[in-house]
Protein backbone atom coordinates (compact mmCIF):
# COMPACT_ATOMS: atom_id res chain seq x y z
CA UNK A 1 0.00 0.00 0.00
CA UNK A 2 1.62 3.29 -0.80
CA UNK A 3 2.11 5.95 1.65
CA UNK A 4 -0.01 8.30 -0.35
CA UNK A 5 -3.49 6.20 0.46
CA UNK A 6 -3.83 8.15 3.73
CA UNK A 7 -2.78 11.34 3.08
CA UNK A 8 -4.40 14.55 2.59
CA UNK A 9 -3.12 17.46 0.56
CA UNK A 10 -4.35 20.86 0.78
CA UNK A 11 -4.12 22.54 -2.65
CA UNK A 12 -4.86 26.52 -2.44
CA UNK A 13 -6.45 28.02 -5.59
CA UNK A 14 -7.98 25.74 -8.03
CA UNK A 15 -7.08 27.60 -11.20
CA UNK A 16 -4.87 27.15 -14.44
CA UNK A 17 -2.22 26.33 -11.57
CA UNK A 18 -3.84 24.48 -9.35
CA UNK A 19 -6.00 22.13 -11.38
CA UNK A 20 -2.86 20.57 -13.09
CA UNK A 21 -0.99 20.36 -9.50
CA UNK A 22 -4.38 18.69 -8.02
CA UNK A 23 -4.51 16.51 -11.39
CA UNK A 24 -0.87 14.95 -10.52
CA UNK A 25 -1.81 14.26 -7.11
CA UNK A 26 -4.85 12.23 -7.78
CA UNK A 27 -3.14 10.51 -10.29
CA UNK A 28 -0.19 9.28 -8.13
CA UNK A 29 -3.00 8.07 -5.66
CA UNK A 30 -3.40 10.43 -3.01
CA UNK A 31 -6.32 9.83 -1.18
CA UNK A 32 -8.16 12.82 -0.39
CA UNK A 33 -7.67 16.49 -1.82
CA UNK A 34 -9.09 19.73 -0.65
CA UNK A 35 -9.19 22.22 -2.98
CA UNK A 36 -9.56 26.08 -1.47
CA UNK A 37 -10.73 28.74 -4.28
CA UNK A 38 -8.08 31.33 -3.57
CA UNK A 39 -7.59 34.92 -4.46
CA UNK A 40 -8.22 35.47 -7.81
CA UNK A 41 -9.43 32.38 -9.11
CA UNK A 42 -10.74 32.47 -12.73
CA UNK A 43 -13.70 30.56 -13.61
CA UNK A 44 -12.54 29.24 -16.93
CA UNK A 45 -15.88 27.37 -17.99
CA UNK A 46 -19.08 27.81 -16.37
CA UNK A 47 -18.67 30.80 -14.71
CA UNK A 48 -18.59 28.51 -11.29
CA UNK A 49 -15.80 28.96 -8.60
CA UNK A 50 -12.89 27.09 -10.28
CA UNK A 51 -12.89 24.42 -7.53
CA UNK A 52 -16.29 23.56 -8.31
CA UNK A 53 -15.02 22.66 -12.07
CA UNK A 54 -11.68 20.64 -11.02
CA UNK A 55 -13.51 18.90 -8.42
CA UNK A 56 -16.29 17.28 -10.38
CA UNK A 57 -13.22 16.83 -13.01
CA UNK A 58 -10.91 15.02 -10.60
CA UNK A 59 -14.40 12.88 -9.72
CA UNK A 60 -15.00 11.50 -12.61
CA UNK A 61 -11.36 10.89 -13.33
CA UNK A 62 -10.19 9.20 -9.80
CA UNK A 63 -13.11 7.46 -8.45
CA UNK A 64 -11.84 6.36 -5.33
CA UNK A 65 -10.06 9.73 -4.83
CA UNK A 66 -12.35 11.71 -2.10
CA UNK A 67 -12.05 15.58 -3.24
CA UNK A 68 -13.94 18.24 -0.76
CA UNK A 69 -14.02 22.29 -2.10
CA UNK A 70 -13.99 24.70 0.67
CA UNK A 71 -15.38 27.25 -1.10
CA UNK A 72 -15.74 30.17 2.17
CA UNK A 73 -11.91 31.22 0.96
CA UNK A 74 -8.69 31.05 2.07
CA UNK A 75 -8.49 34.04 4.88
CA UNK A 76 -7.13 34.56 8.08
CA UNK A 77 -10.72 32.86 9.92
CA UNK A 78 -9.49 29.93 7.93
CA UNK A 79 -5.93 29.37 6.90
CA UNK A 80 -5.05 28.02 10.19
CA UNK A 81 -7.32 25.03 10.59
CA UNK A 82 -7.08 24.07 6.63
CA UNK A 83 -3.28 23.49 6.99
CA UNK A 84 -3.17 21.68 9.84
CA UNK A 85 -5.62 19.49 9.02
CA UNK A 86 -3.65 18.78 5.80
CA UNK A 87 -0.16 16.49 5.50
CA UNK A 88 1.08 19.00 2.60
CA UNK A 89 0.31 22.01 1.72
CA UNK A 90 0.42 23.19 -2.15
CA UNK A 91 0.12 27.12 -2.89
CA UNK A 92 -1.24 27.42 -6.39
CA UNK A 93 -2.64 31.03 -5.57
CA UNK A 94 -0.71 33.13 -7.35
CA UNK A 95 -2.22 35.97 -5.39
CA UNK A 96 0.53 37.58 -3.06
CA UNK A 97 -1.89 38.01 -0.26
CA UNK A 98 -3.06 34.38 0.16
CA UNK A 99 1.54 33.48 -0.81
CA UNK A 100 1.80 35.09 2.41
CA UNK A 101 -0.79 33.77 4.10
CA UNK A 102 -0.59 30.32 3.11
CA UNK A 103 3.44 30.37 3.80
CA UNK A 104 2.82 31.56 7.45
CA UNK A 105 -0.08 29.56 8.03
CA UNK A 106 2.46 26.43 7.21
CA UNK A 107 5.33 27.53 8.82
CA UNK A 108 3.20 28.07 12.15
CA UNK A 109 1.50 24.86 12.08
CA UNK A 110 5.02 22.87 10.99
CA UNK A 111 3.58 21.94 7.53
CA UNK A 112 5.33 21.05 4.63
CA UNK A 113 4.41 24.08 1.80
CA UNK A 114 5.01 23.30 -2.17
CA UNK A 115 4.63 26.65 -3.53
CA UNK A 116 4.43 27.93 -7.12
CA UNK A 117 3.50 31.22 -8.55
CA UNK A 118 2.95 32.32 -12.11
CA UNK A 119 3.85 35.74 -13.25
CA UNK A 120 3.17 36.17 -17.42
CA UNK A 121 6.28 34.22 -18.76
CA UNK A 122 7.73 33.83 -15.20
CA UNK A 123 7.26 30.43 -13.18
CA UNK A 124 8.38 30.40 -9.74
CA UNK A 125 8.64 26.57 -7.34
CA UNK A 126 9.75 26.75 -3.97
CA UNK A 127 9.23 24.31 -1.02
CA UNK A 128 9.19 25.32 2.57
CA UNK A 129 9.90 22.91 5.12
CA UNK A 130 9.37 24.46 8.57
CA UNK A 131 12.76 24.39 10.64
CA UNK A 132 14.76 23.39 8.04
CA UNK A 133 14.61 25.56 5.40
CA UNK A 134 13.82 29.36 5.05
CA UNK A 135 10.58 30.41 4.23
CA UNK A 136 8.92 32.52 1.46
CA UNK A 137 9.05 35.73 3.58
CA UNK A 138 12.77 34.54 5.06
CA UNK A 139 13.05 35.90 0.40
CA UNK A 140 10.69 38.68 0.60
CA UNK A 141 10.28 40.33 3.79
CA UNK A 142 5.74 40.68 2.41
CA UNK A 143 4.29 41.04 -0.37
CA UNK A 144 4.79 43.38 -3.16
CA UNK A 145 3.03 46.87 -3.09
CA UNK A 146 -0.31 46.27 -5.30
CA UNK A 147 -0.02 45.64 -8.96
CA UNK A 148 -1.28 44.19 -11.73
CA UNK A 149 -1.27 40.21 -11.25
CA UNK A 150 -1.05 39.41 -14.86
CA UNK A 151 -3.08 35.99 -16.08
CA UNK A 152 -0.36 33.27 -17.39
CA UNK A 153 -0.06 31.75 -20.51
CA UNK A 154 -1.96 28.41 -20.08
CA UNK A 155 0.46 26.01 -21.12
CA UNK A 156 2.73 27.34 -19.11
CA UNK A 157 0.75 26.88 -16.12
CA UNK A 158 0.03 23.05 -17.10
CA UNK A 159 3.95 22.27 -17.03
CA UNK A 160 3.81 24.36 -13.56
CA UNK A 161 1.07 23.02 -12.00
CA UNK A 162 2.27 18.97 -12.74
CA UNK A 163 5.77 20.23 -10.93
CA UNK A 164 4.06 21.45 -7.98
CA UNK A 165 2.18 18.64 -7.70
CA UNK A 166 4.97 16.05 -8.49
CA UNK A 167 6.69 18.11 -5.42
CA UNK A 168 3.95 17.56 -3.35
CA UNK A 169 3.71 14.30 -3.99
CA UNK A 170 7.24 13.37 -3.33
CA UNK A 171 7.15 15.47 0.48
CA UNK A 172 3.84 13.00 0.96
CA UNK A 173 6.00 10.28 0.61
CA UNK A 174 8.78 11.63 2.86
CA UNK A 175 11.15 12.67 0.58
CA UNK A 176 13.16 15.35 0.11
CA UNK A 177 11.80 18.18 -1.53
CA UNK A 178 13.77 18.85 -5.11
CA UNK A 179 12.73 22.69 -4.39
CA UNK A 180 13.18 22.74 -0.20
CA UNK A 181 15.02 25.70 0.64
CA UNK A 182 15.77 26.51 -3.09
CA UNK A 183 13.73 28.71 -5.13
CA UNK A 184 13.09 27.61 -8.34
CA UNK A 185 12.94 30.48 -11.44
CA UNK A 186 12.22 29.47 -14.66
CA UNK A 187 11.43 32.36 -17.52
CA UNK A 188 9.67 30.65 -20.42
CA UNK A 189 10.43 33.30 -22.97
CA UNK A 190 14.43 32.89 -22.77
CA UNK A 191 14.05 29.36 -21.19
CA UNK A 192 16.43 29.96 -18.61
CA UNK A 193 16.34 28.99 -14.90
CA UNK A 194 17.93 30.15 -12.25
CA UNK A 195 17.91 28.91 -8.66
CA UNK A 196 18.36 30.49 -5.42
CA UNK A 197 19.16 29.49 -1.85
CA UNK A 198 16.41 30.31 0.81
CA UNK A 199 18.25 30.19 4.66
CA UNK A 200 16.36 30.75 7.69
CA UNK A 201 16.66 34.57 7.58
CA UNK A 202 17.21 35.75 11.45
CA UNK A 203 14.12 37.94 12.39
CA UNK A 204 11.54 36.43 9.65
CA UNK A 205 8.56 37.46 11.09
CA UNK A 206 7.11 33.60 10.24
CA UNK A 207 9.62 31.53 10.97
CA UNK A 208 10.98 33.89 14.42
CA UNK A 209 7.11 33.62 15.42
CA UNK A 210 7.66 29.73 15.93
CA UNK A 211 11.04 29.88 17.20
CA UNK A 212 10.07 32.51 19.78
CA UNK A 213 7.21 30.72 20.55
CA UNK A 214 9.20 28.23 22.34
CA UNK A 215 11.03 30.84 24.49
ZN1 LIG B 1 10.95 32.60 7.35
Amino acid sequence: MSALQEKTALVIGAGNLGGPAALTLASAGVARIVLVDAGNVETPDLGEPGGATAARRLSRLFPELEVEVFARGFDVGSAGELVRSADVVVDASSHFPTMFLANDAAVAAGKALAHGGLLNFTVQLLTVVPGVTGCLRCLFEGPPPPGPEAGALGPLAGFAGAFLGAEAVRLLEGRPGAYAGRLLVHEARSGRSRSVRVKPRPGCAACSAVAGGAS
